[in-house]
C-alpha cells in the first residue's frame, strides 16, 4: 500500500465505492451503486486490526487524539455535508432549528456556529439533553413539541425558521419541522427514523419549502472536518468502552445513556 507511512495515524473514510463511476470520480463514494462500508456488510473496525481496501480511504489525522478523531468519520462528516448542502441559501439574520442534539446534533450545532451567523435553536427531550445542546453552542433550547414550535415562530415574527436539520427523521419530528419552517425554507432530513413530513396544499403548510435528504459525505469533506478539528473548531463528546464492553455500549446507546458518541477502544 502506498500513500501513507507505516505508523502514521489515520482515520478510515467509511464509504467504499468502486472508485470508477461518476460518483466516485467526484469524491461522493457514498452515492456509488457498488457502495460497501466497513461494519455494514463487510468486516468493520470493532477489532484490534482492520483491513482497508484502498489507501484513498485513509485520512491522516496528524496530532489529533485518535479516540476523539475516530468519530469525525461519521459524527462530523454527516452533519457537515448536510450543512454544506444548504449553505448557499443561509444568509445573515436567519434562524436554524436542529431537532435532536445527540451524537450527530451536538456537533451540527458547533458546525453551524462556526460556518454561519444564524442563531441556532435546538429541540430535544429532557433537561440533561437540552443542557448538552446549550453547552455545545445552541442559542436557544426547547423541549421537542408543538408548544416549542409556537415559541420559535414567535421568535421569528411568525416567519418560521429558515432551515431545519432533523437528526431523528421520525413522523413526529418531520411534522414539527413542517410546522416550524418558513416559506422558502429548507428541511434536511439526516435521521434514519423512517418517518416524514405531511404535505398539503395552500397555507396549511409553508410554501416553496425544499425537503432534502443527506447521507454521510464526501472524502474531501472528511478532510475538511479533520482540518477543523485540528484548529479546535469542533469537539465530539465521547464515552469510551473497551472491546469487552462493546455490548454494553450498544445497551447504553439504546437506553439513552450516551451524550455524544460511544467509542470502543482496542483492548490494551
Ligand atoms: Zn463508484
Amino acid at each position: 500500500m502506498s500513500g501513507v507511512e507505516i505508523g502514521e495515524p489515520v482515520i478510515v473514510y467509511g464509504c467504499w465505492g468502486c472508485g470508477i463511476c461518476r460518483y466516485c470520480a467526484d469524491g461522493s463514494e457514498g452515492l456509488c451503486h457498488k457502495l460497501t462500508s466497513p461494519g455494514l456488510g463487510r468486516p468493520g473496525a470493532m477489532a484490534e486490526y482492520m483491513i482497508v481496501d484502498s489507501p484513498r480511504h485513509l485520512v491522516p489525522i496528524g496530532d489529533l487524539d485518535p479516540v476523539k478523531a475516530a468519530s469525525l468519520t461519521d459524527a462530523a462528516l454527516t452533519q457537515y455535508q448536510a450543512i454544506c448542502s444548504v449553505l448557499p441559501k443561509i444568509r445573515g439574520g436567519q434562524t436554524i432549528l436542529v431537532i435532536g442534539a445527540g451524537g450527530l446534533g451536538h456537533v451540527a450545532i458547533q458546525l453551524l456556529k462556526q460556518m454561519t451567523s444564524a442563531r441556532v435553536v435546538a429541540f430535544d427531550l429532557g433537561d440533561e439533553r437540552l443542557d448538552f445542546a446549550k453547552k455545545n453552542g445552541a442559542d436557544y433550547v426547547f423541549e421537542s413539541n408543538e408548544d416549542s414550535v409556537a415559541e420559535v415562530r414567535k421568535m421569528t415574527n411568525d416567519y418560521g425558521v429558515d432551515v431545519v436539520f432533523d437528526f431523528v427523521g421520525a413522523d413526529v419530528t418531520g411534522n414539527l419541522a413542517i410546522k416550524a419552517i418558513a416559506n422558502e425554507g429548507s428541511i434536511v432530513i439526516c435521521g434514519a427514523g423512517g418517518g416524514g413530513a405531511k404535505n398539503s396544499y395552500g397555507f396549511a403548510v409553508p410554501l416553496n419549502v425544499c425537503i432534502s435528504t443527506s447521507n454521510w459525505g464526501r472524502r474531501s469533506q472528511l478532510m475538511e472536518v479533520v482540518e477543523m478539528a485540528k484548529r479546535g473548531q469542533l469537539q465530539i463528546a465521547t464515552k469510551t468502552y473497551t472491546m469487552n464492553q462493546a455490548e454494553q455500549a450498544y445497551q447504553d446507546l439504546h437506553d439513552g445513556k450516551i451524550l455524544g458518541r460511544g467509542v470502543v477502544l482496542p483492548n490494551a
